[in-house]
């Protein structure tokens, strides 16, 4: 049976157990359940009781396409309720070739132990080391190191200064086969991890795959029958997944007027030609050298859809530029400039910040007049007052709430403290349903309207909650399993695959429906967990000026009635 991995960092003792009640759930499944088993939710997410719990889907290690992803949970310092973040990167199919579903990081170092710590797993065995030399380094530069000390093949899952410096916006590393940075971002993780002063976990892939399959028949079986899908879709995806990314959707996004502008004050981008997906795979292709699209985070994955991208000098900027990115750090802040975007998107990154709640941030700081919209300059100043921590790099990297009211600005653009990502919900309502009524806040994964606009149109006020409450079935379940969301558009066709892989892999026997029953549970557990930490029912609303302020170019307001709302409450 899978192992989970307790390291109790005020006594430094590591102990495993077998997962036991849990051995049916992964990611996001199991932080719910393990949260509401073991963490008061009243405790203090920068407290001693909080855990921080890092996890792998049911198919970790499995290398099926697109299926390893790493999640990341805890009470939150950004939300106060549950958090789940999940990355790619290599992690999770190494930590699950180890036999290993989940570290949970319990306690605190004492208040005189100042060290920075790295969890090494290997073949020898689990230990603790103070690497004191990678305090408050970069992540990509930890990354490099990392990689140098332990070998290249080395999974690894680091903290950015922003996070050592317990700032709410930070985010969790994971580090992908070239060492760019994929980012379990949201929910203010990274300052969890950071109270722990855990720098990283270093996992040296073991020699031969511990992995427990109950049916490996039934399990090649759904493999082959999902792999057969993704190949007989591979034109598609081809042109479109990994071509782009998710960088197409910006002029679908910025055309239905929904793409934050502006620090959400317009739906849409006067210059959106200049930093469209057209535009990033047309100065990728003429700047040539390391520029490339068509790039895997994960061993195994066939969609493939990140990207690095270049300089003049064909020298890579950032891996990998992708949708919220172009919104959040480009048209919430007037930015008309790829190179622009790229560079702040490589700083945050590197700082170890989640991109959506600091360019949420630096729009609302532009808006108090910090910075300047259109002004690349200004915001690298912001980020790089985050870097010397600094009281005005403090307020910023606490993210969108705390700099809104330290500069004065009401109209944030957030739910229950955290920011929207690149939807405004005026104009894209089921999303506003899902930012509002999801335990989550204001986070795009936990149910995205947007894929859905032909079935339910973005301004309709009938059918969205609806919409929400299933797409939120669905991604609960889907998490379960540690697939990525770009995969669902081939899963959903045959759910029945689902309950293949879960017998396969734990030998739960379940019907389709059962299956998403799960994913309800999830959702149902996360919303107690978060009226027992306070994050009350007062709370399940968008913030005023959404309901007030028409949004341009559609003119519209937040208008969904409280009777539709509460269809996208999952309970
Ligand atoms: S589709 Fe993209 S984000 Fe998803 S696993 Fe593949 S490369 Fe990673």
């Amino acid at each position: 049976m899978a192992k989970i991995i307790r390291v109790n960092m005020e006594t430094k003792e590591i102990n495993q157990e077998e997962a036991g009640i849990y051995k049916s759930y992964g990611a996001r499944g199991f932080i719910a359940r393990f949260l509401t088993n073991e963490v008061d939710p009243t405790c203090e997410p920068l407290g001693l009781y909080n855990k921080l719990i890092i996890c792998t889907g049911l198919l970790g290690g499995t290398m099926i396409s697109s299926s390893g992803r790493l999640s990341v949970g805890a009470k939150s310092p950004l939300t106060n309720g549950i958090k789940e973040a999940s990355a790619g990167g290599t992690a999770a199919n190494d930590l699950a070739r180890h036999g290993i579903r989940a570290i949970i990081f319990e306690r605190l170092p004492a208040a005189d132990d100042k060290n920075t710590y790295v969890l090494v797993i290997s073949e020898e065995g689990i230990k603790l080391e103070a690497m004191n030399e990678l305090l408050h380094m970069g992540a990509r530069n930890t990354i490099t190191a990392l990689r140098q000390k332990f070998g290249d093949k080395a999974g690894i899952i680091c903290n950015g200064p922003a996070g050592e410096y317990m700032m709410r916006g930070a985010g969790i590393v994971c580090a992908a086969p070239r060492g760019e940075m994929r980012f379990a971002a949201r929910g203010g993780l990274g300052a969890v991890m950071g109270s722990k002063r855990v720098k990283a976990v270093v996992i040296i892939p073991a020699v031969v795959s511990r992995l427990e399959y109950f049916d490996k028949a039934v399990f090649t079986e759904a493999a082959k029958e999902y792999h057969q899908m993704l190949v007989d879709a591979m034109p598609t995806i081809k042109k479109t997944n990994q071509l782009y990314g998710t960088t197409g959707m910006f002029k679908i996004v910025n055309e239905l007027g929904l793409c934050p502008t502006r620090n959400f004050t317009l739906g849409a981008f006067d210059k959106h030609a200049e930093i469209g997906g057209e535009k990033l795979v047309e100065l990728i292709k003429v700047r040539g050298g390391e520029g490339k699209t068509g790039q895997s985070c994960m061993n195994g994955c066939m969609i493939k859809c990140l990207s690095v991208f270049p300089d003049e000098n064909g020298k890579e900027i950032c891996s990998t530029v992708q949708y919220e990115n172009l919104s959040l750090l480009g048209s919430n802040l007037c930015l008309g400039s790829l190179d622009s975007i790229a560079r702040l998107n490589y700083k945050v990154n590197d700082l170890g910040l989640d991109t959506i709640e600091t360019g949420a941030a630096l729009g609302v700081a532009a808006e108090a007049g910090i910075a300047e919209f259109g002004n690349e300059e200004s915001f690298m100043k912001l980020l790089n007052e985050i870097e010397a921590a600094t009281p005005i790099g403090r307020v910023i990297g606490n993210g969108v709430k705390i700099t809104g009211e330290v500069f004065g600005i009401n109209d944030l653009p957030m739910s229950k403290g955290q920011a929207f990502a690149g939807y405004d919900p005026r104009a894209l309502k089921g999303n506003g349903v899902t930012f509002a009524m999801s335990p989550m806040g204001g986070d795009h994964t936990a149910g995205n309207a947007y894929g859905a606009r032909a079935t339910v149109p973005p301004l309709a006020c009938e059918g969205q909650g609806a919409l929400s409450y299933k797409l939120q079935l669905q991604m609960a379940g889907l998490e379960n399993l540690g697939f990525c969301m770009f995969a669902r558009a081939y899963l959903f066709k045959k759910p029945e695959l689902f309950t293949k892989f879960a017998y396969g892999i734990c030998g739960d026997k379940m019907t389709v429906d059962e299956f998403w029953e799960q994913g309800r549970e999830t959702a149902r557990l996360e919303y107690e967990y978060n009226v027992k930490s306070g994050v009350s029912p007062a709370q399940d609303k968008l913030p005023e000026f959404m309901y007030r302020i028409p949004l341009p170019p559609n003119n519209t307001v937040f208008d969904l009635s409280n009777e539709e709302m509460q269809k996208g409450l999952v309970h």
